[in-house]
């Protein structure tokens, strides 16, 4: 006897990131389709999705360029292992094309499926180059308060948010964590942005003091923190920090997962906050989420120390069934040719002050203790954490699909192939919400 997709979800699905008590009584949110910036339901209900999946979907739910690519590759060549030299052409080419738009320096391209596995991979290959450069007790990662890397094991522990440590028994001693950059919140009375970042800065450098920074591999940041809060770094906080880290030796890992490929109006957020890392991690759109792929690019000087070091030991040790699947790095190609022909980057430039705009707007509510964003990424603190859920569910209620991040702030995050009236559709339901929790 057949069941119900519903039936079965509750029957057998276990879900990620969700509280499975509550899922037993409100059961799945099923989605059937999706097209261009809207998914539907199996009744056809349509939801313009104001978060492009989990901050991915870059190019929307029906590019058939993307589709036509993984189509093609999967007839080609379905998969084909990258361990022990082998390769293939989607692989090195995406390899070749992510070097030569990458943030200075960076030349080598490492792939994985997922962005958690690209930041484990990073902690890993920081570690590898800090043996092969002579200093294997540069263990400790620097990360901070409120960043988000993922849930493996390595990648959980570096995030900085409680509720993904609770219960897990995470091996947290190779992380320090810092204060967030969290203006807002974390600001003493009186204080600008500026001596809010210099605080910052002098608390890496106390902290480098009081580890030593003989112990320390690497300093880890999204360069604006996504599901921790859409937390934009105070004015000057890299700037500050960087020389910092260069004068003690200290890596320098950004993670990009969320702000890669665009979403700030620039190819990497590194661009956007003159940021010169030593690692990088990416994904999420870098397939538009179309396949599972996940990228880390190191600078030369590093993939050097590295391939010495495998030389002596006979192997590096690490990689993944599916790093460099070829299915994905297809879909990736294409993706980077859909961008470059269609001024992806500039579409996002020429839409972005509206859409920050239109949530300005939004921030005068008086439930809103902080509307911020850059380019098509924003996040609305609430005053009243509670009604970060409230308003992701009266948006539901709107056909607008927003998410609750953080305990206190609402996400919102569409495809970048959004035109300016989706945007006034978006702001104009996320509007409605608002006012229809208001009461
Ligand atoms: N890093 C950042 C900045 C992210 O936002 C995420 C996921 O949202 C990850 C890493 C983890 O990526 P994944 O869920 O693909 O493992």
């Amino acid at each position: 006897m057949p069941t119900t997709p519903r039936a079965a979800d509750l029957a057998h699905a276990f879900h990620p990131q969700t509280n499975l008590a509550a899922h037993e009584s409100a059961g799945p949110f099923l989605i059937a389709r999706g097209e261009g910036i809207f998914v539907a339901d199996e009744d056809g209900r349509r939801f313009l999705d104001g978060m492009a999946g989990l901050w991915c979907t870059g190019l929307g739910y029906s590019e058939p360029r993307l589709v036509e690519a993984a189509r093609h590759q999967l007839a080609t060549l379905p998969y084909c292992q990258s361990f022990a030299s082998r390769a293939h052409e989607p692989g090195t080419r995406l390899a070749e094309e992510l070097a030569a738009i990458a943030p200075a320096g960076l030349t080598r391209a490492f792939f994985a499926s997922s962005g958690s596995e690209a930041n484990d991979t990073a902690i890993k290959l920081a570690w590898y180059y800090w043996v092969a450069r002579g200093a294997p007790e540069r263990t400790t990662i620097l990360a901070r308060k409120r960043a988000y890397h993922g849930t493996t094991i390595a990648s959980a522990s570096l995030t900085g948010l409680p509720i993904m440590h609770g219960g897990f028994h995470l091996p947290q001693g190779f992380v320090r964590h810092l204060t967030a950059p969290h203006f807002v919140g974390e600001a003493q009375p009186g204080e600008t942005e500026t001596e809010f970042a210099n605080r910052l800065a002098s608390e890496l450098e106390e902290t480098i003091a009081e580890l030593g920074p003989e112990t320390i591999a690497a300093f880890i940041a999204e360069p604006v923190i996504g599901a921790g809060g859409v937390i934009l770094p105070p004015e000057g906080y890299f700037d500050r920090i960087q020389p910092i880290l260069r004068r003690h030796g200290i890596l320098l890992i950004a993670d990009e997962v969320i702000t890669g490929l665009g979403r700030l109006g620039t190819m990497w957020g590194c661009e956007a906050f003159r940021i010169r890392p030593d690692i990088m991690t990416c994904a999420k759109m870098l397939t538009s989420a179309y396949q599972p792929l996940s990228a880390v690019l190191v600078s030369d000087d590093i993939y050097r120390s590295i391939a010495e070091e495998s030389g002596r030991r006979g192997s590096f040790g690490h990689g993944f069934t599916y790093s460099a699947h070829p299915v994905a790095c297809a879909v990736a190609r294409e993706v980077l040719a859909i961008y470059a022909e269609r001024d992806i980057l500039g579409h996002v430039r020429a839409v972005a002050p509206h859409f920050q705009h239109r949530l300005a707007l939004l921030g005068q509510s008086p439930l809103v203790r902080e509307a911020r964003g850059m380019g098509l990424i924003a996040g609305l603190e609430m005053r009243a954490p509670s009604d970060a859920a409230r308003l992701e569910a009266a948006a539901r209620a709107e056909g607008l699909l927003l998410r609750a991040v953080a305990g206190d702030t609402v996400a919102i995050c569409p495809p970048l192939i959004i035109s300016e009236s989706e945007i006034d559709d978006l702001f104009d339901r996320a509007a409605r919400a608002l006012a229809a929790i208001a009461h």
